[in-house]
Formats: structure tokens, C-alpha cells, sequence
């Protein structure tokens, strides 16, 4: 079995001779990929300094904490007074929710970034389909609707299968196919429930979404990382498991990929040109496209890493971190992509069915199976699961390292096969007691 040691112990030349530099994280509350980069800032002994949200930011040996609203004006003048104090030499957002407030600070710093506008458009999938499309990509067609509005004008006249869908949420929430007209209008208002209840500021991601074609096909997924418009990509992952709907549930990612050399090319060309289209410049890259009709049709792109636990599964190199690499960039000080030997694939736990977690059987057992590195459950016992299209989360992680990809997703697929999710079902209080 392939070995990783943690990049802790690595013993690693490029870093020295590097002088003490302070980064900027900005994180909004709960993101999962804070911790993987104060991991990475630790093993390169750079300081990293938190900005999120909440009362109570993370403060530890290693890492400092600043309050922040990111969506108040106010917190670029915050931020670049802190930068005043102390400098930063890099600045990195974590999630698309913070990606705008970085590429402000970055670029009042002169540090490298994306123009502000570039930012939005990756995290608002109207503004983005608007901007491929007109670029010439293969985008899916495409409407807005309002919400406020009668839908039946509104929805005249398309062609189904479609895909509804909030225009700013992320990890599949209230991504809904529909086959026809009924299932249309259902979606549409289970979408508009769900937009209820996250409220967003913004209007128009509140009363608008989009209807859009669906396109059939495998998915794959690239991680990469631009430096002054250039696109190097760091992975890419095949989706084994057909996404056809109704909700589209990540399960299994596998890399490198085992589309023919060919199909691999149309796609990293399809995407550099998105990122050039969308004005990205600087930074992690994670694309997302279906092959159809000998194209790689763009499902989204956003500006950050694949992220968290994902991440793990990539090294590079030496022994760096795909954080690292991140890092190491955003101070100015790029390091050598070289791409590991061997395969790597995480499957995230779907959530089997609505309640309250009991337990999860077999752990020990899928953790012994050959090829499999960790499996955590994220879920507490006793916690409510929500699945898809309203849950926001997985029930757990599992990660393989093998010689091949074939090997990575048999070693997943046995794995997964011994879990059993025991799920009691939720009642809910409906007589006052
Ligand atoms: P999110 O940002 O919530 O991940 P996406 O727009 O990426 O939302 O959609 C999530 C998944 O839904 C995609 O990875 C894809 O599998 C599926 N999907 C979304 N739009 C389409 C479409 N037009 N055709 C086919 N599948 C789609
Ligand atoms: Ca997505």
C-alpha cells in the first residue's frame, strides 16, 4: 500500500531560505477548508492570520483571529488596517463566499488576485452562464426566472429535461432535474421553500433561479491553479457514478482521470478559456464539466480548491499539499508542480435517508479493506441528517491510495459496501407537547 507520510515530517529543502511571511485566510463560519490551510501555513512556518465571521474566530498558537462581516463594506477598510499593523504577504479566501472580500484586499495589497467582478461571477451561476455563453462556450441554454412573477409565461416553451437551480448556493442544494412540466413546477416551488428559509440578502438570489438544459454525460472535475493567466492543472477527477437526478449527490471522485488523452485535452482547453472568460487571472481553480457531444461542457467554475478533506488527497512533489502550493503562490514564492505517482479517489457519504443519525456500522471492517488511507464520519450520533436537495452536508468521508484508479474506486466501492447507516426516523412535534 502507498504511504503518505503527513507533510509535517517531510522533510522539504524549498522552504528554506524563505523569509517569515504572514497570510490573510478569510473564511466564512463553518468552512470546511480552514483547517487544511493553517495545517499547510504550519508546516511551511508561516503565520496565518483568520478573518470570519462569528464571535468567536479561531485563535490557537499558530494562527491569529479577526472578526469579520463579510458582506459589510466596512470589512475591506478592516482588513487593510490589520495589513497596516502587521503586513500580509498573501491573501487567500477559502470559499466562494469570501472569494469577492479577498480579491479586494489582494488587490489594495498588490498582492496576486482577481479583479473583484471575476470573483462575482463565480458565485453567481446567472452572471457566469450569461458570460460563457457569450464567450462561445458550451454552456447548457439557459433561463432566469422570477419567483415573484407567474412561472407559466415564464416557463413556456422549454425543453425538457432541465435542471432548476438557486442561483448562488453551492453543493448541490436545490439543484433539481425535471422531466417535465409537472416535475417543473414542483421543483420550482421546493427551490423557493428552500430560498425562504436560507434568505439570502441579496434580492435577486432570493426571487430568482435558473431553468436550464440538462446535459447528459460523464462528469469530471479539474483542480488547478492560475499564475498570471496561465492554467496549471493539479488533478483531475472522474465522477464514476452516473449523476442523473433527480438531485445530483457527489459520491465518488477518482484521479487521475480515465478519459482517453483526447477528451482530457478538450476539457483543460475548455476550461483555461472559461477562466479567461470569466477574467481569473490568479489562484486555485476548481471546474466542473460534462463530457457530451465530443465537448466539455462547463457546469461551473469557481475559484478555490476542491477543499478540505478532499484536498488531502493530493500531493505533489516533495510531498506538498495542494494548499501549499496555494499558499505558496499567493505570497509570490510558486513552488514546482509535479503530480504524484498513483491513484487517489474519496468517496463522500451520501446521507441515505432523512432522520437521526443512530450509528454507522461496519467502520472498523471498510477501514481494513485494502487500499482505503482514513474513513471518518462527520455526523455526531443522535444528529439529524438532511439529504439532498435541502442538506448542506455528508455523512462522512472515505479515502483510498492505490497504484491505479481502477484499484482506488474497487477499494471505495468495497468499503462503502460494508457500512450500514442505521437512520431512525424524525418525528416532529406537531401536538405542542
Ligand atoms: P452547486 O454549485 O450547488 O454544486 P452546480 O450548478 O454545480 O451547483 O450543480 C450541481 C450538479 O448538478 C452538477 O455537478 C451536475 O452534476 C448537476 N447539474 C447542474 N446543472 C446541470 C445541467 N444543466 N445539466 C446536467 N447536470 C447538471
Ligand atoms: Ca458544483
Amino acid at each position: 500500500m502507498h504511504v503518505v507520510r503527513p507533510a509535517e515530517v517531510v522533510p522539504d529543502k524549498s522552504y528554506s531560505g524563505l523569509p517569515p511571511a504572514r497570510i490573510l485566510l478569510i473564511a466564512p463560519r463553518n468552512s470546511y477548508r480552514t483547517s487544511t490551510y493553517i495545517e499547510a501555513a504550519r508546516s511551511m512556518g508561516l503565520e496565518i492570520m483568520v478573518a470570519s465571521e462569528g464571535e468567536h474566530s479561531l485563535v490557537s498558537e499558530i494562527a491569529g483571529g479577526l472578526h469579520v462581516d463579510l458582506d459589510d463594506p466596512a470589512a475591506v477598510d478592516e482588513l487593510l488596517a490589520a495589513s497596516r499593523r502587521k503586513p500580509f504577504h498573501g491573501v487567500i479566501a477559502t470559499d466562494d463566499a469570501s472569494v469577492e472580500l479577498g480579491s479586494r484586499i489582494a488587490g489594495a495589497l498588490a498582492l496576486p488576485h482577481n479583479t473583484p467582478q471575476a470573483a462575482i461571477l463565480t458565485r453567481r451561476k446567472d452572471l457566469s452562464r450569461e458570460r460563457l455563453h457569450a464567450a462561445g462556450l458550451p454552456v447548457p441554454g439557459y433561463r432566469l426566472v422570477d419567483l415573484e412573477r407567474p412561472l407559466s409565461m415564464q416557463l413556456e416553451g422549454v425543453r425538457f429535461p432541465v435542471v432548476v437551480k438557486p442561483i448562488a448556493l453551492s453543493a448541490s442544494r436545490g439543484v433539481i432535474r425535471a422531466d417535465h412540466n409537472a416535475e417543473l413546477l414542483s421543483a420550482c416551488g421546493r427551490v423557493e421553500t428552500l430560498l425562504a428559509a436560507e434568505s439570502p440578502a441579496d434580492p435577486t438570489e432570493r426571487n430568482r433561479i435558473l431553468v436550464e438544459e440538462f446535459v447528459p454525460g460523464p462528469e469530471v472535475a479539474l483542480e488547478g491553479l492560475l499564475r498570471g493567466g496561465r492554467l496549471d492543472v493539479l488533478a483531475i477527477f472522474d465522477k464514476p457514478d452516473p449523476m442523473e437526478g433527480p438531485f445530483f449527490e457527489e459520491t465518488y471522485y477518482i484521479t487521475p482521470s480515465r478519459h482517453p488523452a483526447r477528451r482530457i485535452g478538450k476539457l483543460v482547453e475548455r476550461v483555461a478559456q472559461a477562466c479567461s472568460a470569466l477574467g481569473l487571472r490568479e489562484g486555485p481553480v476548481h471546474a466542473e464539466a460534462r463530457i457530451c457531444r465530443g465537448d466539455a461542457w462547463i457546469m461551473e467554475v469557481a475559484s478555490r480548491t476542491i477543499g478540505g478533506y478532499c484536498g488531502r488527497l493530493l500531493r505533489f512533489g516533495t510531498g506538498h499539499r495542494l494548499e501549499e502550493l496555494i499558499i505558496s503562490h499567493s505570497i509570490g514564492r510558486p513552488l514546482e508542480i509535479r503530480p504524484d505517482q498513483g491513484a487517489a479517489g474519496v468517496l463522500m457519504l451520501p446521507i441515505p435517508q432523512a432522520g437521526i443519525l443512530r450509528r454507522v456500522e461496519g467502520v472498523m471492517a471498510a477501514r481494513r479493506v485494502p487500499f482505503i488511507d482514513s474513513l471518518e464520519i462527520s455526523v455526531r450520533e443522535g444528529y439529524e441528517l438532511v439529504p439532498l436537495p435541502e442538506g448542506a452536508s455528508y455523512l462522512g468521508f472515505v479515502f483510498a491510495r492505490a497504484p491505479n484508479p481502477e484499484q482506488a474506486e474497487a477499494a471505495l466501492r468495497e468499503a462503502h459496501a460494508k457500512l450500514r447507516i442505521v437512520v431512525a426516523p424524525l418525528f416532529r412535534m406537531a401536538d405542542g407537547r
